[in-house]
């Protein structure tokens, strides 16, 4: 009895350290990148047309048919996806997972309207493999964004969120996206390009939530699991600012987009995390 005992234990224990070392966290088929959430209710019904579910190895996003942009965008980041030397594929194109009878963005609908073709994931945060790149290019995953505001305080967020999980120990569930009508590009303001099929928010938003590395992420964000959310406006003239002065709360978010984030923790622990300023 004493020795089955005994293998028992080392069995179970060989087990469990397999487990904790298992690379499905980081493998694209294993991953929930709506874990924290689904704050509109996306699905994949095709009545949905304007909150439509897509689910991708990379990222999951709600789409807006009639915006031709995604609503939201969501992933999962640790350092391995984002430390690849994969470099940029550049391959912008319509994105196949839409419905085959929806008119789709394709790669061109942006040229001449004075916004970039910018990135919710971004391109910088799938460096692993080239699928994983590639993927960051379909036009869902891109929004009409003011140069100045992509290249400036959205991008420098990003590489703030890189830079803190480059030591591997924490991990991040990130979601962001867009609400209004209307910005300012670098020929002026626009509330529509491709002659009205793509609207121009008036503002992009980000929230990310950062967890030490671990399993079963959901269980562990608690009140003192960081937060940082940000609303920016779509606006030239803010590339010198920090993405720091564009801190605001989840309680904001939630009140102009009408999401509900964060929905599946607790609400007594969202109410804490989803008032506080990072
Ligand atoms: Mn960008
Ligand atoms: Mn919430």
């Amino acid at each position: 009895m004493q020795n089955k005992y005994y293998l028992y234990l080392i069995i179970s224990t060989i087990f469990l350290l397999n487990a904790c070392n298992s690379d499905d966290e980081v493998s694209p088929s294993g991953i929930n990148h709506i874990e924290l959430g689904n704050p509109s209710n996306a699905n994949t019904n095709l009545n949905a047309d304007d909150n439509f579910l897509i689910e991708k190895p990379q990222f999951e996003l709600s789409y807006n048919h009639s915006k031709g942009t995604a609503n939201w965008v969501s992933w999962y980041l640790v350092n391995e996806w984002a430390s690849g030397n994969v470099g940029r594929q550049d391959n912008f194109r319509a994105d196949p997972d839409l419905p085959e009878n929806w008119h789709a963005v394709d790669g061109n609908d942006y040229s001449g309207s004075g916004f970039d073709r910018g990135h919710v994931c971004p391109s910088g945060d799938r460096t692993n493999t080239t699928a994983n790149n590639s993927a960051t290019f379909v036009m869902t995953n891109i929004i009409p964004q003011a140069p100045d505001n992509n290249r400036g305080p959205w991008v420098d967020l990003e590489e703030f969120t890189r830079r803190i999980l480059r030591d591997g120990k924490q991990e991040a569930y990130i979601i962001a996206g867009v609400y209004g009508e209307g910005g300012e590009g670098s020929s002026g303001n626009l509330t529509t390009i491709d002659r009205g099929n793509i609207t121009v928010p008036s503002h992009v938003w980000k929230i990310i939530v950062v967890l030490p590395r671990g399993r079963n992420d959901v269980n562990r964000v608690n009140t003192d699991t960081r937060v940082i959310a940000v609303d920016m406006p779509n606006i030239q003239g803010i590339g010198g600012n920090s993405w720091r002065s564009y801190l605001t709360t989840v309680d904001d978010l939630e009140a102009k987009t009408g999401y509900d984030f964060l929905s599946n923790v607790p609400v007594a622990i969202q109410d804490v995390l989803e008032a506080r300023v990072d």
